[in-house]
């Protein structure tokens, strides 16, 4: 049984992929407390993976291709189980993590967005994984060119730099100024990710 926040069909607002169709299958609860967290941890329902299937074709019955699966932090619960069913169903699985706990074989695409240089988490939040595909760090303008060249040096194939988005548009503007400045400098490594579902005000 996976415990199941929601399942939707959207368009994947960040990194690599931003802009192609997904359906997300949003796992609850999480392994630490981000500050900016926006996600409810709370909130699941007990599916299968039959009954998670049946939702995932109810809503994108023309079968989009990919599937995103993100939390919470999904590894957590994630089982070769979903990601078998998701795969005779001619899905390509995603997966975003914090990169805490080891990732199933059978994911084929990992987004790892550490959390490890987040203050006040501790050592919950050291990363496990030797490799992603993408690394996506989240710049709030604090962090020092040390931290974030050491996650330049993490092996995948991309690396973004996303600007955090606070309650603050005056910072907001600032640490979006200060991400460009950062790329524009690193261009050897670094692209410029962002949340276009929360800009356009998608879902
Ligand atoms: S790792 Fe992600 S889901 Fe977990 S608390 Fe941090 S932002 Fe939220």
């Amino acid at each position: 049984m996976y415990r199941v926040n929601e399942i939707f069909y959207s368009l994947q607002g960040e990194g690599f992929w931003t802009g192609t169709p997904m359906v997300f299958i949003r796992l609850s609860g999480c392994n630490i407390r981000c500050p900016f967290c926006d996600t409810d941890h709370r909130e699941f329902r007990l599916m299968e993976v039959a009954d998670i299937m049946r939702a995932v074709a109810k809503v994108d019955p023309e079968n989009c291709g990919h599937v995103c699966i993100t939390g919470g932090e999904p590894t957590i619960q994630l089982q070769e189980d979903l990601t078998d069913a998701l795969h005779l169903h001619y899905y390509t699985v995603h997966l975003e993590t914090n990169g805490t706990r080891p990732v199933p074989h059978s994911v084929d695409w990992v987004t790892l967005s550490p959390k490890e240089d987040v203050p006040h988490i501790g050592p919950l939040a050291k990363v496990v994984l030797n490799q992603a595909s993408e690394v996506k760090f989240v710049f709030d303008g604090t962090q020092t060119e040390d931290v974030i060249g050491r996650w330049a040096q993490f092996p995948a194939k991309w690396h973004f730099l996303q600007p955090c988005f606070t309650g603050d548009s005056a910072a907001n503007a600032a640490i979006v100024r200060a991400t460009v400045q950062y790329v524009k400098s690193h261009a050897d490594v670094w692209r410029l990710s962002l949340q276009t579902h929360r800009l356009l005000g998608i879902r």
